[in-house]
């Protein structure tokens, strides 16, 4: 498991709810979707009505979760949480939809993940609070009908391509996740300290929030890492001196990159003259399964710019030439 890996790992879960903002004004960055949030969920309070289905997509770490749990808080109403896979039977989901109150949230993590059985359950409870099930097999069956109280399902997903497009038409607020710049992560691993208790200098935040790959779950992991070197090396303080210390220790450099991504880089550049080379005899020649490279590696640093995906397959970039301080080759590489 990556120090720098965006999914959430079980060490963070205790972090993850103990620093999670629990209102829309602690929750930083992402100026949009706070905005248009805020109208949506004030309309639906004055009108006294259940808000609109809001289907929240983005890469892992971004806050998905905390959001979800932040329009319950905001709308004043109860959330119950689940996941697309947890759901495996129409009588699950049925379970959770008749035990909800009057305009209670309903946060279904990896929406994606349905199974179509399911997904034929939410549709009328979406569109008209109508739950529509059958009870039983073959000459028994029973379709039974039951009105649910007005609800607002908030669904989130890693990748919005997956969803059907009879589920995505039923969600009336959709919001895209955007990664965090580096001075919006300063205020997250500020914000953090605080409620740790930990003294972080702004530079210090600065130097953590580089290095977190936009990531505010990363953030808030290399901080505790930060806080650990601190207290045993130092004196428990982090300034910019400290954290670069610590976390060039732990190996994680000035563009966030760890061992995994520089070796990836480095092999394009050092064994295939920077590209292309096909995702497979790249996988080859580091030794990984090509599903790693393309689901965990690969994201980044394409989103970053120091990875393209060609045609003919995958290049370094010039930036990953820079980041090593590598002259380019010629001809010039994208
Ligand atoms: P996701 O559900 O998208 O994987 P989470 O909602 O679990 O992500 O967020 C991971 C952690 O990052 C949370 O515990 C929270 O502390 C922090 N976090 C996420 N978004 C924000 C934000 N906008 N402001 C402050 N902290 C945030």
């Amino acid at each position: 498991q990556r120090l720098v890996s965006p999914a959430a790992r079980g060490e963070d879960e205790a972090l993850d709810r103990a620093l999670r903002p629990r209102r829309l004004a602690e929750y930083i960055g992402q100026g949009p979707v706070r905005e248009q949030l805020e109208i949506f969920i004030g309309a639906a309070r004055m009108r006294g009505e259940a808000l609109d289905h809001v289907l929240i997509f983005g890469p892992p770490g971004l806050g998905k979760t905390t959001l979800a749990r932040v329009i319950a808080n905001e709308l004043g109403v109860g959330l119950r949480q689940t996941a697309g896979p947890v759901l495996e039977r129409p009588g699950d989901l049925a379970a959770l939809l008749t035990n909800l109150e009057p305009r209670d949230v309903l946060f279904v993590d990896e929406i994606h993940r349905l199974s179509p059985q399911v997904e034929e359950v939410l549709y009328p409870a979406m569109e008209d609070y109508q739950l529509d099930i059958v009870i039983g097999e073959g000459p028994a069956a029973r379709s039974i009908k039951l009105d649910l109280p007005p609800f607002t399902l908030v669904g989130a997903t890693t990748r919005a391509g997956l969803l059907t497009s009879p589920l995505r038409d039923r969600f009336g607020i959709v919001q895209r996740l955007e990664f965090y710049d580096v001075e919006e992560l300063a205020a997250i691993v500020a914000r953090s300290a605080r409620i740790l208790g930990v003294e972080l200098s702004t530079e210090g935040a600065r130097e953590i929030a580089a290095r977190a790959r936009g990531t505010p779950r990363i953030a808030n992991r290399l901080l505790r890492r930060v806080r650990d070197y601190a207290q045993v090396r130092g004196d428990g303080r982090i300034d910019a001196a400290t954290a670069a210390a610590a976390l060039d220790l732990l190996k994680v450099d000035r563009s966030g990159f760890d061992g995994m991504d520089r070796r990836l880089l480095r092999t394009i550049i050092d064994k295939f003259d920077g590209g292309p080379v096909g995702i497979d005899s790249l996988a080859a020649a580091l030794g990984e399964e090509r599903g790693t490279l393309e689901d965990v590696i690969e994201p980044y640093l394409i989103q970053q710019g120091y990875l393209v995906r060609t045609a003919r397959g995958r290049m370094a970039t010039r930036l990953a030439y820079a980041h090593f301080g590598l002259a380019p080759p010629r001809p010039d590489p994208p």
